[in-house]
């Protein structure tokens, strides 16, 4: 059965207090598909952009994709973004290490994009933000990665709900919906953000 990702996250948001709300770990690939992913929870989350990405196999294009999320936390938190959160964002960053990924890619290293490789790319990712999510008691964990057209909604959520607890809960979403991925376009550059033209490991970077 197909489940609407979209709907779900539309019934959690319906039913939050939002004079006490739930702390969100959101995952971030990136500051452009994070601008369109805020929009849509500012005004129901406590949210603390979470950057762990060892896919992104280039250490330069790591950094960089990290900078343009340090510059979208600054201009939320300054107060210039068109919508601002309940509470200030704040952002954390797992160091890089590219061997993770490679060891979680290996055999699978010529894999389409979309295939066995994505799916143990999301759960390294997710696993991750779990992680930090578990020990940082937050209750939701969430990722930016639906918002891409790129991106297998259905197998991000199915993988996300995997990891749920009991305590922390797993955030569903589909975020390309309600023209997500046109509004990311159309705020990342009303906000000069950076945004690259390839996923993030060396395989597919002669893809898109
Ligand atoms: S194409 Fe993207 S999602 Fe797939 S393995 Fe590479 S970085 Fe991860």
């Amino acid at each position: 059965m197909n489940v609407n990702y979209d709907k779900e996250l539309e019934k959690i948001i319906g039913g939050i207090d939002r004079s006490a709300p739930p702390r969100l770990l959101l995952h971030v690939c990136c500051a452009p598909c994070a601008t369109a992913c805020l929009a849509r929870l500012a005004d129901s989350f406590d949210i603390t952009l979470y950057y762990a990405n060892d896919n992104i196999t280039d250490a330069d294009e790591w950094q960089k994709r990290l900078d343009e999320v340090y510059k979208l936390t600054e201009i939320i938190n300054d107060g210039r973004f068109e919508t601002q959160p309940i509470r200030p964002v704040g952002l954390q960053v797992r160091q890089h290490c590219a061997e993770r990924f490679f060891q979680a890619a290996q055999g699978l290293e010529q894999e389409r994009e979309g295939g066995a490789r994505c799916r143990q790319c999301f759960m390294l990712r997710l696993g991750d933000a779990k992680a930090y999510a578990e020990d940082n008691g937050y209750d939701y964990f969430g990722t930016t990665l639906t918002v891409s057209p790129y991106k297998n909604s259905a197998l991000l959520n199915e993988t996300g709900k995997l990891l749920e607890t009991d305590a922390l809960k797993w955030l569903p979403s589909d975020f390309k919906k309600r023209n997500g991925y046109g509004e990311s376009i159309r705020l990342s550059a009303k906000y000069g953000l950076y945004r690259q033209h390839y996923c993030g490991c060396v395989f597919s970077q002669s893809i898109q």
